[in-house]
């Protein structure tokens, strides 16, 4: 099969073996793939993964233990969990000691024509979402997990730093709970997208608020947190979003003297982002910067690294080699 190969640097690999299934396991033949910004941090060393990557997918069951699942649209949770360590017991499967994370830590990706998951890990779509809606049910679901850490009333004042894609989507989420969060973000032309929204923007130049109850950290830069720590009030939260290749240095003493609640925040529930795409609430298809064939990988990662852009999509087709 086709696939984009990462050792030091990408390549495309045209006969790449087709993996097999274990148990309990579903061969998903990839149609969408989405690049996201833990896939330019891989090409950067972040957690030293090497093969193919790629996290964010929608695609259809070719082969799998569970037979209802066959010739079924799926979108798929990310991290392959064990199952009986502690914390698998423990209801933090995402956390298990043994897990492996699709393209991102000792399991291939989904940039390649196919990928396996455990059955238990796909979600089959409804035939209302679109392939291209589907690639953001794993960052939306990313967003929803915001909800899960921090209580959001209609009331809170909540500032998202980052006009990336992960911080519109936080933003969007955070409005459904009829909050009108503040979006800080470098952008305009992404700022004006959420103009329909119930969401105020700001550019980061302006931006000069603070006393926020909430402050979701989603920059994608090393730098963010610290800007969190000047709009965040005292005994408020930070949500932190961002991962980086490398360490982060930050001052500690502010997080002390001002008895701030840091907490980090990384994969979310998919039920609820498939919900709210089903349901039209929170909007995706002015998020979509490109789409392009695994052929056209150079372009497409080229374009993924681009400031002004949002999403790039991968749309993979079968060829016969
Ligand atoms: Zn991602
Ligand atoms: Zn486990």
């Amino acid at each position: 099969m086709r696939a984009l190969l990462f050792d030091k640097e990408l390549n495309l690999s045209r006969d790449y073996p087709v993996p097999s299934p274990g148990k309990r396991e579903s061969l998903i033949r990839v149609t969408h793939a989405g690049i996201c910004n833990t896939d330019l941090e891989i090409l950067k060393g972040y957690m030293g993964f090497h093969g193919i990557p790629g996290h964010e997918f929608v695609g259809i069951v070719e082969e799998s233990s569970e037979s209802t699942l066959i010739g079924k649209r799926v979108v798929g949770e990310i991290n392959v969990t064990c199952g009986v360590c502690s914390f698998c017991r423990g209801h933090m499967q995402n956390h298990c000691k043994d897990r492996s994370v699709l393209g991102i830590l000792n399991k291939n990706g989904a940039f390649a024509e196919y990928i396996t998951l455990p059955d238990r890990n796909l979600h089959i779509l409804a035939d209302s979402v679109s392939d291209e809606e589907a690639v953001f049910v794993e960052p939306l679901a990313a967003a929803f997990q915001i909800l899960k850490q921090v209580e959001i009333r209609p009331s809170s004042n909540v500032c998202v730093l980052g006009d990336g894609k992960l911080g519109i989507l936080a933003a969007r989420v955070i409005s459904l709970k009829n909050c009108t969060p503040l979006l800080v973000g470098n952008h305009k032309e992404k700022l004006a997208l959420l103009e329909n929204n119930d969401i105020r923007t700001v550019l980061r130049s302006d931006f000069s608020e603070n006393e926020f109850d909430v402050v979701i950290e989603c920059t994608g830069s090393s730098e963010g947190v610290k800007t969190a720590l000047d709009a965040v009030r005292p005994e408020g939260t930070i949500i932190v979003k961002t991962t980086v290749a490398g360490e982060r240095a930050v001052d500690l003493n502010r997080l002390v003297v001002n008895e701030i609640t840091m907490t980090g925040s990384r994969c979310g529930p998919f039920p609820e982002a498939i919900k709210a795409i089903e349901e039209r609430r929170v909007e995706t298809a002015d998020l979509i910067t490109g789409t392009f064939a695994l052929d056209e990988f150079l372009e497409a990662f080229k374009l993924a690294s681009d400031r002004g852009s949002l999403k790039v999509i991968f749309k993979i087709q079968n060829k016969p080699d």
